[in-house]
This record gives C-alpha cells, structure tokens and sequence, in this order.
C-alpha cells in the first residue's frame, strides 16, 4: 500500500454487514480505494435483523442517506422503543422507549423529583413524563411534537436493506463478485491474508479484508484463528426460529418482545408485513417445542415457512487481526433483545473510517479498535442480562436460571447502587443514557429504596403543580400526532419514494 496507488479493499460477505460496509466505505473515502464485495448467493444470508435503535439515523445522516427513500425502500416503520411484555412478572409490561424523561436537573435525575412528589401523594406513573413512550402507546408519530423532536428508529425489511445498498454500493463504484469462498491464502511470513480463492477459480487479491461472513467468520476465524470467547454462561440463547405473517393490524410504532416459560418472541411490524421469531436456549426448550410455542402466538397469517437459526453467544477476543478486520456476526453476537447488532456494525465502520490503515504500519491502531470495540460490547452485555436476571418469575427452570445466576461484577455495581439510592449514569459509551436504564431496571422491577433529595427543596404543592403541567404539556403534543400509519403513508409508503 503506498500514497500512490489506491488501497485495495475486499469486502468477504453481502448481507447487511457486508453491504453497510462496501456502502460506506465508498461513499465516504471512495477515491482512496478499490473496493471488491464478494458473496455467494447460494449460502444467502441470515436474513433477520429488522430492528434498529436511534443511532442508526445518524449513521445514515453521515452517510448521506435520504430517509424516506431509504424507509420506502425496505418498507420500513418507526420504532419509538420495545414494549417488553411477562418479563418483570407474567401479565406485565413495560417500554423501554427511546425518549427522555420528564426534566433532569445537574445533580439529580428526574426520577427522583417524581419520587420525592410520589412521597406527597402524587399519583402519576413515571410514563406519563415521556413523549415518545406515551405516543408509542397511542400509535402515533411525527418526526417532531411541536419543537420537539421525536426520538425514533426503524423496523425495516433486512432483505431490501442489503439489497438497497448494494444498489447504491454498485453505482458509486464497488465491485461485486459471485462466488463462494473455497479458500483463503494467507501470507506465511507477514500472517496478512493476500486473497480470496473462489469456487469458480477467481482469485480476490486485497491489501485490507473485511470479514462479513456471519457466523462462520470464516476470515478472522478459520483462516486467522482469532478465537471465539462464550458468553453463554450469561446469555443462554443459542437458537432462533423466524416467520414472516401477514399484519393483522396497522404497524405499531414500536417493537413487542414477549416473554415465554423458556425464551422470547419478537414481533417486528413492517409496512406490509410482521416479522416474528422466537429466541429460545436449547438448554430449556427443545426445536419442535419453540416452534409450536411461536406458531402458536401468531397473530398474522404466516407468508413463510419457519425458519431456524443456530448462534453462539460471544464475541471473537479481537475484531481487527493483521489485515483483517470483522464486522457484523463475524465479530460476536448477543442476541437480539435489544436490536443493537446493526448498531454495531454501524459504530464498527466509523471506528474503521477513523482508524483506516493507509500504511502497513497498523497494529497500534488495530489495538484501539479492539479496545474500543471490546468496551462497547460489555456495554451492551450488561444492559441485556438485566432483562433477564432482574425478575421476580419462577414459573420455570428458565427463569430460575437467569434470576439466580452470576452477573458480571459492573452490572451488579449498577444494581446495588439503584436498588440501594437510586442513582443511575450513562454507560461507558453512552450508547443507553440514564432513561434507557432507569425504565428497564424499573420496568423489571428493580424499585430504589431511596433517590436523591432535590426535589424536596421544592414546596411539596409546588412540585407536584410543575410536574402536572409537564405531563398535560406531554398529553397535548400526543394528541396532536398524527396516527403512525398516516404519517408513514404520506412520508415513506413502501415502494413509493425515490
Ligand atoms: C435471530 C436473530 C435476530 C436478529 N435480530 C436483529 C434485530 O432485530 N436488530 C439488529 O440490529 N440485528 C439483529 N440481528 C443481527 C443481524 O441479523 C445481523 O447483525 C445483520 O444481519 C448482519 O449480518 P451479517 O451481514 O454479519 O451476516 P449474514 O447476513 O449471515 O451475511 C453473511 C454473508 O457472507 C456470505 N458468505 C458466507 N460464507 C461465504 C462463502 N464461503 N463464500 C462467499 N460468501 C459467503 C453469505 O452469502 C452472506 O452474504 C439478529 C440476528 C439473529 C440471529
């Protein structure tokens, strides 16, 4: 690689991983490379991953994605947060929204304000102080209340997605080769690889690979030997089952996660159709009984035959090796409880965009992204063991396990200060602010035995006036949202825009 002459960029894989990275790769930094995609029709895709959190509009934002072309295209629908239902406790539920609650203050959260007019007989649920929660419950949506912007992701088709970029990719001017895989050649003495040799006798030469091919890792893991860490000793999921239904009802703007006796089950509504799937441990619950249990909550007609999928929970120890860096199932997988993988990928190309290896000289930077990688998904980690551990069921052998099993010792760090203060901090990489927390440990049923004292320097009437104006306030901009089925119709219908 020298200044001269533009780096060569193989990108192994085309699902969304592979395509979100030949996308913006060329987009962004285009003119200094040449990039390549290849991908094997005949192995397809994993082919779920419909669920995105807010992050991803500023990753399109920098990209220069245009929103409504990009949700007509995928048939997308807005995504105000996840409605977590038996959980905590069977026959409850709660959202874990996107939006801010009620106002904080420097030195206490607003939660404490709420609870120190609770003290004084207020009757109101913390809720009613979130717009986005409360339009979420309405079925109503807007990009903004008023002045207010509305804090949103997607629910999008992930087929159409690659398929979307993969247009743009192509047009901007990457390469795409078909072919699978056979083998791939490594260079004995620098141990970089040198190329990928295909079934059909092409040979892919690159001076910088990314590994997008999902759980197989078949660059970082079979041909580097980058080892997979398990992390099934905290997170026991290791098998899916997806379905796509026909939509019984209009798209509710937010995703629905429903706990079972053994697993979950997701329900995703896109324009014209609901994705569904249930996540299960096979420890717990056997193939055929996880897809009676999900055929059975169906509400929608089915339009596809189950399908089953098989993961480890883990992560690989390094993400970027030698030449070779991994992206999307490739490097790790959780689960999707939270629909933060597509956010990874996104957070994982920008780290590349600002850290890209435009010398040979690279392994210091490959140590930053591993270590900034390594952060962010203990991060995460942490916050979807909560959903489990923090419950009260012990209806089953499933929920016996997470309720009593060993958490990792920063989760229980957070815990324990909640539960005995309730004081409550952004993680390391801000990916789930204090609300994000406060409404999933509360919604699980982790109530805090004492808050932060500020709001009692407030007169007790005065406090409790000031919060009844901020949830009428809320009330009012809910009731003048449009519902969330019209809102998308004239801003994105699918198939309609661009
Ligand atoms: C059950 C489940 C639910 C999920 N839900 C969500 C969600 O709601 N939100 C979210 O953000 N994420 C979710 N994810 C994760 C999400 O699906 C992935 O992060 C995303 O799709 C990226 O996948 P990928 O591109 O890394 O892998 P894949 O889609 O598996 O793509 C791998 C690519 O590599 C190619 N390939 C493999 N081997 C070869 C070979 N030998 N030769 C050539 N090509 C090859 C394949 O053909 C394919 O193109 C979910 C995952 C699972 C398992």
């Amino acid at each position: 690689m020298t200044s001269a002459t533009k780096t060569r960029v193989v990108v192994a894989g085309g699902g969304t991983a592979g395509w979100l990275s030949a996308f913006s790769l060329v987009t962004r930094l285009g003119n200094l490379l040449d990039i390549t995609l290849v991908e094997s029709e005949q192995i397809g895709t994993v082919g779920v991953g419909e669920a995105t959190i807010p992050t991803m509009r500023n990753f399109h934002q920098l990209m220069g994605i245009d929103e409504r072309e990009f949700m007509s295209a995928t048939q997308a629908t807005f995504k105000l947060g996840i409605e977590f239902e038996n959980w905590g406790q069977k026959n409850e539920s709660y959202i874990h929204s996107f939006g801010e609650i009620g106002q904080r203050a420097w030195m206490a959260e607003f939660h404490a304000f709420w609870m120190a007019a609770r003290d004084s007989g207020l009757n109101d649920s913390l809720d009613d102080y979130c717009l986005e929660l409360k339009a979420a419950k309405a079925g109503k949506f807007a990009l903004a209340a008023g002045k207010k912007p509305v804090n949103y992701a997607f629910h999008l088709d992930a087929t159409a997605y690659a398929a979307w970029l993969r247009k743009k990719a192509e047009a901007a001017g990457v390469k795409r080769v078909e072919g699978k895989i056979n083998n791939i050649v490594v260079d004995e003495q620098s141990g970089n690889i040198r190329s990928l040799e295909l079934d059909n006798g092409e040979c892919v030469q690159g001076d910088v690979f990314i590994d997008c091919t999902g759980f197989r890792g078949l660059l970082i893991g079979d041909a580097l030997g980058v080892e997979y860490e398990d992390w099934s000793h905290y997170l026991a999921a290791d098998s899916a089952i997806a379905v796509q239904t026909e939509s019984p009802e209009p798209p509710r703007p937010y995703t629905r996660a429903i706990a079972h006796d053994a697993g979950w089950q997701w329900r995703i509504p896109l324009q014209t159709r609901t994705g569904n799937g249930i996540v299960y441990s096979s420890r717990f619950l056997s193939d055929e009984d996880a897809e009676k249990t999900l055929l059975a909550n169906l509400t929608g007609k089915p339009l596809t035959e189950p399908r089953r999928i098989k993961f480890k929970t883990g992560r690989r120890v390094k993400t970027w090796h030698k030449n070779c860096v991994a992206i999307g199932l490739s490097s790790g997988f959780l689960e999707p409880l939270e629909s933060t993988s597509i956010h990874l990928v996104t957070t994982a190309l920008i780290r590349l965009m600002k850290l890209f290896p435009f010398s040979d000289n690279f392994g210091i930077l490959a140590e930053r992204f591993n270590q900034e990688s390594a952060v962010e998904l203990e991060t995460i980690r942490d916050f979807i063991i909560l959903h489990y551990h923090q419950t009260a069921r012990d209806d089953s052998p499933f929920w016996d396990h997470y309720r009593t099993m060993d958490i990792p010792d920063s989760l229980r760090h957070r815990m324990t200060i909640f539960a005995e203060n309730g004081y409550v901090w952004p993680d390391d990489v801000s990916l789930f602010r204090v609300d994000s927390w406060i409404q999933v440990m509360m919604g699980q049923g982790l109530q805090p035995k004492q808050y932060h004292h500020a709001g009692k320097m407030l007169p007790p009437e005065g406090l409790k006036q000031q919060l009844a104006a901020l949830k009428q306030q809320i009330e009012n901009q809910v009731a003048q949202l449009p519902p969330h089925e019209q809102f998308i119709q004239k801003y994105c219908p699918a198939g309609k825009v661009g």
